[in-house]
């Protein structure tokens, strides 16, 4: 059975089509500058890497040029041979606490919570309706980012502000990255050969979050009502106090739309380094002794020790913490700085398995209370499979 797994921004889409349940990937690719003029698109397939420039001007013809792609590869003789299409949504409110098949109450539904995801959502809905016109005999499912933090209790979700804004404006946190976290602490319990686990996942990236997940499900996590919470990431301050915001308004005159943009895109890694939000930059200011740059490492890894230290308590102890995503991943040294913080709980490092990238391995020692792991997420084969699950 073969599976698409499509990730559609405002003016991008991301694929990946597997055969299932095998669970190999014929080809994949992203296009980018949809509708705004130089388009083009990067395909991997066959073991070639291909990039073409051509003019896309909405995701309908995205979609198009990659049926050409499939046709000419010979990834298909017949489009029906793509019997469902996955679909990452980010925002799924409170109406999905999992994957479903789409059909016209979910699209509008999803088209609902746009306020609550409006880089997001309305971009989805634009491939979803561009993908069953080019595929109409496909299943179409959507597979949401916050479906997985919906196990949460209500002490965790809530935020204690006036109790209208959640009944009539739904403010509350939601999470995301949850098909990430789902994946690794799929994968986790794999590893560990059962699933009665306590688990804490480090999906750190550009975008970052933590969650605390028992037994498979996640009691708790570090993003809210948006991807603005929890942990300092690459541009976005995460945690403040709230009255920053009204103070610097009525000092400034910035409007609600400025400030949105300053702690969305001005801040984080980038604000304090004074220098870029990409953890390799940060790196090398640390290497040539940059002062902004140490700074920025050390108050990051401060905010992930802090939500790793608060899950272990919630849980009441932790059987292994997984990092993955890009920095995760790859950033060998703030692995390190952050487990070397964590001594107190008895979780030690292995200096020498540290020294990985992109790959799965266990970091910590043979004496460490908790394991810790590096574990690369796969957010595409997490859509295929609840995909095909739902077929
Ligand atoms: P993501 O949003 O998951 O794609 O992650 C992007 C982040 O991963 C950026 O801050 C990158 O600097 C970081 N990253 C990717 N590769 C490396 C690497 N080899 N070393 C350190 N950071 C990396």
């Amino acid at each position: 059975m073969k599976i698409l797994s499509v990730n559609a921004g405002s003016s991008s889409l991301k694929f990946q089509l597997y055969n299932m349940p095998e669970e190999k990937v014929l080809i994949s690719g992203l296009m980018e500058r949809i509708g705004v003029g130089n388009s083009f698109y990067t395909i991997k397939v066959n073991g070639e890497k291909i990039k073409k420039e051509v003019e896309l001007n909405n995701h309908e013809e995205a979609f198009e040029t990659l049926v050409k792609e499939l046709e000419e590869n010979h990834v298909v003789e017949d489009l029906n041979e793509i019997e469902g299409i996955g679909h990452r949504v980010v925002q799924g409110g409170d109406y999905f606490d999992k994957s479903v098949v789409i059909d016209d109450d979910v699209l509008s539904k999803i088209e609902e919570l746009s306020s609550l995801a409006p880089l997001h959502n309305p971009a989805a809905v634009i491939g979803i309706k561009a993908a069953k016109d080019v595929f109409p005999n496909a299943v179409q499912t959507v597979v949401f980012d916050t479906a997985f933090h919906q196990t949460m209790k209500k002490e965790n979700y809530l935020y204690a502000l006036p109790m209208k804004w959640y009944t009539d404006l739904k403010v509350r946190r939601y999470g995301a990255h949850g098909t990430s976290h789902k994946f690794v602490s799929e994968r986790m319990n794999e590893i560990l050969g059962r699933t009665d686990t306590k688990l804490i996942t480090c999906h750190i990236g550009n975008g970052a979050s933590i969650s605390a997940v028992v037994n498979g499900k996640c009691i708790n996590t570090s993003m809210g009502l948006t991807p603005n919470a929890g942990l300092i990431m690459g541009t976005r301050c995460g945690d403040i106090d709230a009255s920053i915001i009204p103070y610097v308004m009525e000092k400034t005159g910035m409007t609600a739309k400025e400030i949105d943009t300053a702690i969305n895109k001005e801040s984080g890694l980038l604000a304090i380094s004074q220098k870029s939000s990409d953890s390799r930059d940060i790196e090398d200011g640390i290497a040539s002794g940059d002062e902004n740059c140490i700074l920025a490492q050390k108050m990051y890894v401060r905010r992930i020790v802090d939500y790793i230290a608060k899950y272990y308590v919630e849980m009441n102890g932790c059987d292994a913490i997984i990092f993955t995503a890009g920095i995760g991943e790859n950033a060998i040294d703030t692995r390190r700085d952050v487990l070397n913080e964590l001594g107190s709980l008895g979780i030690y490092l292995d200096e020498e398995a540290n020294n990985v990238r992109g790959k799965e391995r266990l970091i910590s020692t043979k004496d460490s209370k908790v394991e810790c792991w590096v574990i690369p997420t796969d957010e595409e084969l997490m859509i295929a499979r609840d995909t095909m699950e739902l077929l």
